[in-house]
């Protein structure tokens, strides 16, 4: 077939061929006036008076010619649907009519009971206010509901009422009074009454936090909301916590300071707006964690300033922005920072109200004199309190300076507190002191210790053995190798230690740090170098460390102590599936001890001040998890931070004691404490007879010292003379327990062996614990310890049993 020109493919005629030229209806088009291209289009709408017109059928009255024509489908169904389709039209109503009537608001629910027509109409386009109930952010009857302040308990009935009275009839009288400067809603009398606006709910503490205290946190926590909002003394809004370790007091602060940022007494208004948790650089970080770890992520995001992570200008200018903040534009209410950022800030937060300030390890406050301390004291804190497992030494001053920061005013100043309390405490210590002086002391420490204690809390971590396993402890009395005993005798026999103690020596503590790492391992010191002539005593077996070469095996035999830790760890590895924690003062010691677990096969990890707290956690982590293949942790105590727990091990052996018996009980509280499940044994070793039994007889001598205003232990002893020099270099060889000795014991034989238990053991004093003597050691109900019996090595130890 052929295609004809023109004619296209398939012989359809097509309308309008394409072409280059105007056809002659485009032509048309051109010449007509422009038309909107929507009016143009027919639409439904315009169809529809045409039907109707139709369905009325005029048709055959004027013979249109529609008429005649068939409906199509589209008419049958816009007719079908006709009555449907009758919406509700907007009919335009008479004007006159309109105009005429009283204009009123169109309310969507205009006969609810809220709706008043008598009232003015509210503004248009704005909602009508909600209806304000006053009630408690929590249900005080819930099932964990803890009401810390109750307004029908709590509120005091104040003076003020009848003032107020007075001045509504003063006003009332003054109804000829000029209407300046008031409102209209005022001068009409229909100006709401601001003070009902805000009244008085009970304060309970948020649910999620309430079912996870303990009783003892429940309490600190209604003690320190009393204390800072003034409910103990109007004058005083600060608090010291001065819980032991392990209790909790994190938790403690957690609940106060987020009860305080949600609620108050006032319905719906917080009590503060903004905080302040002041830490220790290391604990940054933690508090961070604890505050998420309570409250939930999404409750509030703390504002933890890192300086290792952000730069200066970043952390200015953020601190800026936080300083200025009020209200609703506070994102992060929570500003935790360590002492020496903030010290470098104060200017920066000077002018801003700050509702509480939380200082933990508060006892860096204790001098008064300190950078931090006068820095911390410039900013505008309301409320203030101290966080501090050791926070009252022996020192009044330093306690002053506690009570002081926290309640500043409370004690009058510095030196009205010397002149009221101090100086006759003091005199009346003093052993020349007259009766009368001492009498007066007394009085003062009393009157001292009643005001005082009504802004410290204080609980020894005994209380927690309702919610643990038994802990067992024990201080194991070790006596010195034949070997260490000879290089002691001989070290504190030297010339130079001699002439230290007829006062003409220089280095004393040089001489000390000697003799204690005697006490753990000769292989401590370098003795050819540290001991000059001591190679006279040299065992047959023994070689110098630079001799050593490849062999770095320990000899365990060379110490007293070394040896018990072994047997011990072979003890626990062969027969349980318990793990220990091993700590020491000197990290040469773990090496020792990595050097033991090596040699003998155990896994061992470890832990020393070096490594930061990302690493930390995950070796602790590591260790607690009961699947970790190493039983032994190597830990340094003072690798310090709160953050390590070690409730996967229930064994503890701290090697050496420290003089400060605050490090030695933050390091044995690792094991005992919230998490653990299994019966705790803690073994602190004593070297017996040596310089380490007057380190520990000095710990508890300054723990009673330190709780003679806390625990008002009466019988305070007296400070340790100038001449202890003399006492530390000795060695009592013939001692099975020069701290036994001591105590002048009345509830053991001359044997050693105890025939009485003391009526109550009481954890801070070691002369109410059960004693045994080697011999006895048979009856303990410690496997590791029983083992001893017969031995050389343990020449005594005292037990307490926690409940
Ligand atoms: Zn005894």
């Amino acid at each position: 077939m052929v295609a004809l020109p023109g004619t296209p493919l398939g012989g359809k005629p097509t309308s309008a061929p394409r072409s280059r030229f105007p056809t002659p209806q485009s032509v048309d088009r051109l010449h007509k006036p422009f038309k909107c291209p929507g009016s143009a289009t027919r639409t439904v709408a315009t169809d529809r008076p045409a039907r109707k017109r139709r369905k009325v059928d005029y048709g055959g009255a004027d013979g249109d010619a529609d008429a005649d024509k068939p409906y199509t489908n589209a008419d049958r169904l816009a007719l079908a649907n006709r009555d449907v389709n009758r919406f509700p039209v907007f009919k335009a109503k008479d004007k006159h009519l309109v105009f005429r009537k009283a204009f009123s608001i169109p309310l969507v629910n205009k006969d609810s009971a809220a709706y008043n027509p008598n009232r003015p109409p509210p503004t248009l386009g704005l909602r009508q206010g909600a209806v304000f109930i006053a009630k408690p952010l929590h249900d005080p009857s819930g099932e964990f509901a803890i009401v810390l302040h109750d307004p029908t308990i709590d509120d005091k009935p104040k003076e003020k009422p009848p003032t107020e009275d007075k001045k509504e009839a003063e006003a009332e009288t003054k109804v000829d009074a000029p209407l300046m400067h008031k409102s209209l809603a005022e001068i009409l009398g229909i100006k709401k009454k601001v003070q009902g606006e805000h009244p008085r709910v009970p304060v309970v503490i948020d649910p999620r936090l309430a079912k996870v205290l303990r009783p003892h946190q429940i309490e600190g926590v209604k003690f320190m909301y009393r204390c800072v909002t003034g409910m103990v003394d109007e004058k005083a809004n600060g608090c010291i916590m001065a819980d032991e370790m392990g209790l909790g007091k994190t938790l403690q602060c957690i609940t106060l300071l987020w009860t305080l940022l949600k609620q108050s007494p006032d319905a719906g208004k917080p009590t503060i707006q903004k905080a302040i948790v002041a830490c220790p650089a290391t604990l940054v970080g933690n508090w961070a964690n604890e505050l998420t770890k309570w409250l939930g992520a999404d409750a509030t995001t703390p504002f933890a300033i890192d300086p290792r992570k952000t730069p200066k200008e970043e952390i200015t200018r953020q601190i800026r922005q936080w300083a200025i903040a009020t209200g609703r534009s506070i994102t992060r209410p929570v500003l935790i920072v360590s002492y020496e950022t903030l010290r470098s800030y104060v200017e920066e937060l000077k002018n801003t109200q700050i509702g509480l300030m939380l200082c933990d390890e508060g006892h860096r406050l204790k001098n008064e004199d300190s950078q931090t301390f006068g820095a911390l004291n410039n900013l505008n804190v309301t409320r203030r309190v101290i966080l501090s497992g050791t926070p009252v030494q022996n020192d009044l001053t330093e306690y002053f300076a506690l009570i002081n920061f926290a309640n500043p005013a409370l004690l009058g100043n510095r030196l009205e507190f010397r002149k009221r309390f101090e100086l006759p405490i003091i005199r009346g210590r003093d052993a020349n002191a007259s009766d009368a002086d001492r009498k007066r002391g007394d009085e003062c420490l009393a009157e001292l210790i009643a005001v005082v204690n009504k802004f410290i809390i204080r609980r020894a971590n005994n209380i927690l053995s309702k919610y643990l396993p038994v802990k067992y402890e024990h201080v194991v009395f070790c006596n010195l190798a034949p070997f260490q005993l000879d290089l002691y005798n001989y070290f504190i026999k030297t010339p130079h230690i001699q002439a230290l103690l007829r006062g003409k020596g220089s280095q004393p503590l040089k001489a000390i740090g000697m003799l204690k790492k005697l006490c753990n391992h000769p292989d401590l010191l370098d003795l050819a170098a540290d001991l000059p002539g001591c190679q006279q005593f040299w065992p047959e077996d023994y070689v110098p460390k630079d001799a050593r070469g490849r062999d770095r095996d320990i000899k365990p035999w060379y110490s007293g102590k070394m040896q018990v830790l072994d047997r011990m760890l072979a003890r626990i590895h062969a027969e349980t599936n318990d793990k220990i924690v091993l700590i020491s003062n000197y990290t040469s010691t773990l090496d020792l001890f990595d050097r033991l677990c090596r040699s003998r096969g155990y896994g061992s990890l470890r832990l020393d001040g070096t490594m930061n707290s990302a690493k930390r956690q995950k070796l602790v982590d590591k260790f607690n998890d009961p699947n970790g293949s190493e039983f032994v942790f190597l830990l340094s105590s003072k690798a310090g931070g709160c953050g390590i727990n070690l409730v996967g091990a229930n064994r503890l052996v701290l090697f050496d004691p420290d003089w400060n018996p605050a490090m030695d009980q933050q390091a044995l509280a690792r094991v005992w404490r919230d998490g653990q499940k299994k019966d705790c044994f803690v073994y602190r070793f004593i070297a017996t007879g040596t310089i380490e039994e007057k380190i520990f007889q000095r710990q508890s001598h300054k723990q009673s010292l330190s709780s003679c205003v806390v625990d008002s232990a009466e019988d305070v002893e007296r400070h340790f003379s100038l001449d202890s020099l003399r006492e530390l270099f000795q060695y009592r060889a013939d001692t099975r327990s020069d701290t036994h000795d001591t105590f002048k014991c009345k509830r053991c034989r001359p044997d050693g062996k105890q025939h009485i238990k003391a009526q109550a053991m009481l954890y801070g004093d070691t002369s109410t614990w059960n004693h045994f003597v080697n011999d006895a050691l048979n009856g303990i109900q410690d496997h590791l310890l029983k083992q001893e019996c017969g031995g050389d090595e343990v020449s005594a130890v005292f037990q307490y049993i926690s409940h």
